[in-house]
């Protein structure tokens, strides 16, 4: 069975107008293969618009009420695309998460695939329909709307990819592939035309928001090339793929969305108290990046994002700690084998005295240097970006 995946992102359906240049994207595509699925994410800044919504209602809302309404966002999405290219002329079905049998586990806001029945999504391909399946959602074995978490259409279309056995997976954005920076903020950032899934998953793993981490190790388990495009244009592009990994500098992420939590307690703190504190940010699916004990307090890394969540959890179970939030920046400097490389590491150091960063923790492995820092400036990123990945003097 001859089949591509194509993935459209919120930027590239905000509106009837681009939904119209993605259809006719679609259309053109079907040159390339017999069978079309098209997966989507909500149109443009949905998501977020209902998140803010619901807490409005609610400082913590409730995880399962929260994936049913943020599920609505893509399945707005698939209906009018479908409606769109019927009207075209081009038979279509759109399908929610449990339509396209999109199982997974029971963890609300952040569920993990854990099998696709892909009997409903052949049907339909048998027929001659375009499938048009709504990204980042699934059903749990309770019967609910799971959703995978935020940008997880990625890993809805890789993963489908994976289960249907198809050729190619296109994953579309308002950007034309893999930048070595962020381009909206290094406007001289590279194109790459090709990254490895390591790289890749260290530039997702540091925060860029590129694509979503866990499609990247679905792609490296089942051997499936991704392909990173433009809606826009048919130019660039940038292939994830297994590759003989060169000790080139591929990226530079500059990451603030995470925030470190210090519970102090002048009494001092027991290995018991730590065991304690981690069990119960593990049980409410809390993703702690780091844990660290000393004499009177325990310090951890958190998203930002999960911040309410964990507040209202430590005022609740642990009330007799003081509280106090740190901000930082976490920045990644990512190439196969930088370990084994002194020069990156010394001209990284040379750049960041210069510019007196305030540096707070280094640490190395295979493939990235992350420096903790409390903060740094447009122009030093733009420096670091011109001498470890342009090469210039
Ligand atoms: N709509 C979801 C989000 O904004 C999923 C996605 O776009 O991939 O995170
Ligand atoms: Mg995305």
């Amino acid at each position: 069975m001859n089949t591509i995946i194509l993935k459209f992102g919120g930027s590239s359906v905000a509106d009837n107008i681009k939904l119209n240049v993605v259809a006719k994207k679609i259309i053109n595509l079907k040159k390339e293969a017999k069978n079309i699925v098209v997966v989507v994410s909500a149109q443009g800044k949905t998501t977020d618009r209902l998140i803010k919504e619901a807490q409005e209602l609610s400082a913590v809302p409730d995880e399962r009420e929260m994936d049913m309404l943020l599920s609505t966002g893509e399945q707005v999405t698939i209906s009018k695309l479908s409606i769109l290219l019927n009207r075209m002329g081009y038979p279509t079905v759109s399908l929610t998460g449990w339509q396209a049998g999109i199982e997974t586990n029971k963890i609300y806001g952040s569920a993990k695939i854990k099998k696709i029945y892909i009997n409903r999504i052949e049907k339909e391909l048998k027929r001659g329909k375009i499938v048009i399946v709504a990204g980042f959602q699934g059903f749990n074995e309770n019967g609910d709307i799971t959703t995978l978490g935020r940008g997880g259409s990625d890993t809805t279309a890789v993963a489908l990819q994976a289960a249907l056995k198809a050729d190619k997976c296109y994953i579309f954005s308002d950007v034309d592939g893999i930048y070595s920076a962020d381009p909206n903020m290094i406007t001289f950032a590279k194109r790459l035309d090709e990254i490895t899934f390591d790289e890749m998953q260290e530039i997702a793993d540091a925060g860029a928001k590129v694509l979503h981490n866990r499609c990247i190790q679905i792609g490296k388990k089942f051997g499936n090339d991704i392909i990173a495009k433009s809606t826009f244009t048919d130019e660039g592009g940038t292939r994830v793929c297994e590759g003989i990994e060169n000790r080139d500098v591929k990226s530079i992420v500059k990451n603030d969305s995470l925030i470190t939590v210090i519970m102090n307690n002048k009494n001092g703190v027991t290995n018991e108290q730590g065991y304690e504190i981690y069990k119960n940010l593990l049980e409410e699916n809390i993703i702690v990046e780091w844990f660290e004990r000393d004499s009177n307090s325990f310090k951890f890394r958190i998203k930002k994002a999960e911040l309410n969540k964990v507040q209202k959890l430590l005022d609740s179970k642990f009330p007799e700690y003081e509280i106090v939030l740190e901000d930082f920046v976490k920045l990644s400097i990512i190439g196969y084998g930088i370990i084994q490389d002194n020069v990156i590491l010394n001209q990284t150091m040379d750049i960041l005295k210069e510019y007196n960063v305030e540096v707070i923790k280094i640490s190395l492995t295979q493939s990235k240097i992350e420096i903790v820092l409390d903060d740094i400036t447009e122009e030093t990123m733009e420096l670091l970006h011109k001498k470890l990945i342009r090469k210039e003097r």
